[in-house]
């Protein structure tokens, strides 16, 4: 039998503890962690993701700031803004969303971000802390596939992990989480030449490579626990980078799509600017 790991219920519970202890937060400092939201352009899936994470910030009990800036807008347009949010003692977290319209350079604009700020954890800065080991903000995705773990009592400890993918939003900070956590990691990408091959002894396999369907039950060995991170629309609806019906009575558990890993990302966002609150007010470690 395969379980099926139910990402929305995890998401609701980290998100009903984030607003108790948001609330315990305000109650003691007087101060309402702020998430400062920036989107440029008018791109309508950007529009509508932005617009859940403002309700999800006011649902925490936190305070939503949103700064909208024309697709025209040039490279010291956006990083006035995002600078005039780093200095603002009112604002906990600032969240750049991406893509950026063709023309803004994406890196440059995400490093003007403090660390103490940086709720996506996506800054060079924050990638160091990930790296080093320090306190800091980690990748909403990778950090709710984490809770997602810890919520189905799987063991990290010691587990062969895999990761498939290394981009620096999802896999790569994957993979550090993992180690720090004390799980052998191995990480393959589009060059890794027997995918199945790299994947089968993984006892924990997360796949991040925007590639429909691609995992399947040659890739996954019995018992495994699967989680898929992959997300894309078909005239059928929503599925994943692996093959799930495929997957059934051979992994152990597995995320669906949608309903897994999805839901997570917001909870986390949420976590991370109740963090960064407590963090830039002195109350972080
Ligand atoms: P995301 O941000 O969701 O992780 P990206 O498109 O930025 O997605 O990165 C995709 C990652 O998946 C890359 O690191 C790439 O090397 C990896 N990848 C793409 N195709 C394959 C494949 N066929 N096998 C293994 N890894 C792949």
């Amino acid at each position: 039998m395969t379980s099926t790991i139910d990402g929305r219920k995890t998401a609701r519970d980290v998100r009903s503890k984030v607003a108790e202890e948001t609330a315990s937060f305000v109650a003691a400092t007087g101060i309402v962690p702020a998430l400062a939201t920036v989107l440029v352009g008018e791109d309508p899936a950007s529009a509508v993701y932005v617009a859940n994470k403002r309700r999800a910030v006011r649902a925490a009990g936190m305070r939503d700031v949103h700064r909208a800036l024309p697709a025209d807008a040039t490279q010291e347009d956006v990083a006035a803004v995002l600078d005039a949010l780093a200095a603002d003692p009112e604002v906990s977290g600032i969240l750049l969303q991406l893509p950026l319209p063709a023309g803004l350079d994406s890196a440059a604009l995400i490093d003007r971000i403090p660390a103490v700020k940086d709720v996506d954890g996506l800054t060079t800065a924050s990638a160091g802390l990930l790296a080093r080991g320090a306190y800091g903000l980690r990748p909403c995705t990778p950090s709710g596939v984490m809770e997602l773990l810890d919520a189905e009592g799987v063991t990290v400890k010691g587990a062969h992990a895999v990761v498939v993918g290394r981009s620096e939003l999802v896999g790569r900070p994957m993979a550090q989480l993992l180690l720090r956590r004390d799980a052998t990691v191995t990480v393959a990408h589009r060059h890794t030449p027997d995918l199945a091959a790299v994947t089968r002894p993984a006892d924990i396999l997360v796949v991040a490579a925007g590639v429909p369907g691609l995992i399947g039950p040659e890739h996954v060995k019995p018992g495994a626990t699967v989680v898929d991170v992959g997300i894309h629309r078909t005239g059928t609806g929503l599925t994943g980078d692996v093959r799930a019906t495929e997957l059934d009575g051979l992994a152990a558990r597995l995320t669906p799509v949608p309903g897994g890993v999805g839901p997570m990302t917001i909870a986390l966002l949420l976590a991370n600017t109740l963090r960064a609150a407590r963090w830039s007010h002195g109350s972080g470690r």
